[in-house]
């Protein structure tokens, strides 16, 4: 079942758009499965869970850490995240720059962005995105790749995508900035429900978890 999910999910992807799979709540075998049969990008929230899953995986998919990052996750999440998608404050940037300087390695991020300007969610409103990086581009053991978007739920796919608009738009205006040591190359918005008005939308990143492993129980 999973395989035959990815296999679908891969073909109607556009060359050039990558697949997250979003493994929240699932087994270290449910997401082998989704390894073998060609995930290459693992998307993981919570530091723990990622740990588990990689001592059954390792290195044979590429580890992205997706959810909310706490400052006291940061040592043990740098040495084993591939990427981290969700910075959105000076605090957290300057913890991950510490913990890489470490460990000698450099910390690929996107700045996660609240598009909906949600009280309840993570991320930095799109106008302060800018600022956000021109404040951490400085730090040598981050590099900043690009944007990622949650955006506000809803039934209707076709609402979520002034959300996507948004985050497009902001991308494409710090992208022609060209600041130093920033590199504009990926914007990752999309899951299940609406990934493909996100691709419509310009998203190169997209992070699916029920498509591919059916429905979770939990309400996360
Ligand atoms: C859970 C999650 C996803 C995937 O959600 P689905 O609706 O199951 O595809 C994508 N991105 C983030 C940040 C998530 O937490």
């Amino acid at each position: 079942m999973i395989a035959e999910n990815i296999k679908h999910v891969l073909n109607e992807l556009p060359r050039g758009v990558e697949l997250v799979a979003a493994c929240k709540t699932r087994t270290p075998e449910e997401i082998r499965e989704a390894v073998d049969a060609g995930v290459r990008i693992l998307g993981e929230n919570y530091v723990q869970e990622a740990l588990t899953a990689f001592e059954v995986i390792g290195k044979k998919a590429t580890w992205h850490f997706i959810g909310h990052l706490q400052k006291n996750k940061v040592k043990k999440a740098v040495e084993i995240f591939d990427m981290i998608q969700t910075v959105d404050s000076f605090e957290i940037a300057k913890e991950i720059d510490k913990r890489c300087r470490r460990i000698s390695k450099i910390m690929p991020v996107l700045i996660e962005v609240n598009s909906g300007r949600e009280k309840q969610k993570y991320g930095v409103f799109p106008e302060d995105t800018e600022g956000l990086i021109k404040e951490i581009s400085g730090f040598r053991n981050i590099k900043i790749f690009g944007l990622m978007t949650m955006g506000p739920r809803f039934g209707d796919p076709e609402d979520s995508r002034p959300y996507f608009v948004k985050t497009r738009k902001v991308f494409e205006e710090i992208k022609q900035l060209v600041l130093p040591g920033v590199e504009m190359k990926y914007l990752s918005m999309g899951m299940t429900n609406a990934y493909k008005i996100a691709v419509e939308e310009g998203a190169n990143i997209v992070r699916i978890g029920s498509k591919i492993f059916g429905k979770r129980d939990e309400k996360i």
